[in-house]
């Protein structure tokens, strides 16, 4: 199965949008036999907002490592922007993955010793790159912690903590932000926030987005929903509800 993943802005003109990350036959294997990912094909526009969900298990969680060029498969192919990653050496892939994808973890991995600015703009520092203070700026107040930028992650709530986390994430202008489980460790008000700040992105930026989740909810303010088990995409949902997400998994066993 080959799916591909649109925005629902895919029909504008004025924002024409390009593969972001193409998996072509994506095979990863372990020994011992087990395919974590098997034959995986797919295409995420730029300006989609994707999440994937499945049982525990089922390859979410290496698709993703795979898609951002963290792990490399045994077979297939993966492209960010059109340049295939497979192609770089170690370097050039750590330039790439810097400067194209960001990462929002569920345990926001925020450096403790360092004030929420510094941790925001140590992806930039890590690439060599200036600061666009405008495009920061923007970004901070975007999330609501225009006062919270000399505080310490441990002063924040774990809420503020993640979209001081997403803005990290922003910061270089990537290809794709990969979310794995955003909100597992939220409160349901902010784990709302949370959603509503990526939806907004996406549909205000035309930031590409690609989330991990359990939650129905949460997957249903995506654009589409890939299902995975034992290693493949088992289905594609459009804009799913909530509760048919739900029912789609209960009949995975995982309800
Ligand atoms: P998910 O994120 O959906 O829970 P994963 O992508 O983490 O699933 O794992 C998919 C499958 O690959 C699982 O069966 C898991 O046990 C296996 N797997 C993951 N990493 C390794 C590894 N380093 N060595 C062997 N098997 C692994
Ligand atoms: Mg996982």
């Amino acid at each position: 199965m080959s799916t591909t993943i649109e925005g629902l802005g895919a029909h504008r003109t004025d924002r024409p949008q390009s593969p972001a990350i193409t998996l072509t036959g994506v095979t990863k294997a372990y020994a011992g036999g087990v395919r974590a990912l098997d034959d995986v094909s797919l295409t995420v526009l730029s300006g989609a907002f994707l999440a994937v969900m499945g049982p525990s298990g089922s390859g979410k969680s290496t698709l993703m490592h795979c898609a951002a060029g963290l792990d490399t498969p045994s077979q297939g192919s993966i492209h960010i922007e059109g340049q295939e990653i497979g192609g770089l050496n170690e370097t050039r892939r750590t330039e790439l993955r810097r400067e194209r994808v960001g990462f929002v973890f569920q345990s926001y991995n925020l450096v403790p010793s360092l004030s929420v600015a510094d941790n925001i703009t140590l992806p930039l520092r890590l690439a060599g790159r200036a600061p666009d203070h405008e495009w920061a700026r923007m970004l901070i107040e975007r999330v609501g912690l225009a006062d919270r930028m000399s505080h310490r992650p441990a002063e924040l709530s774990g809420g503020q903590q993640q979209r001081a986390a997403l803005v990290r994430a922003l910061v270089t202008k990537p290809a794709v932000v990969f979310a794995d489980e955003p909100t597992g460790a939220l409160d349901v008000r902010s784990a709302r926030q949370v959603l509503d700040l990526l939806r907004d992105l996406v549909d205000e930026l035309g930031q590409t987005v690609v989330m991990v989740t359990h939650d129905p909810a949460a997957a249903a303010r995506a654009h589409q929903t890939l299902v995975m088990a034992d290693g493949r995409v088992v289905d594609s949902l459009s804009a799913p509800t909530a509760s048919e997400l739900a029912g789609r998994l209960a009949a995975l066993g995982e309800g």
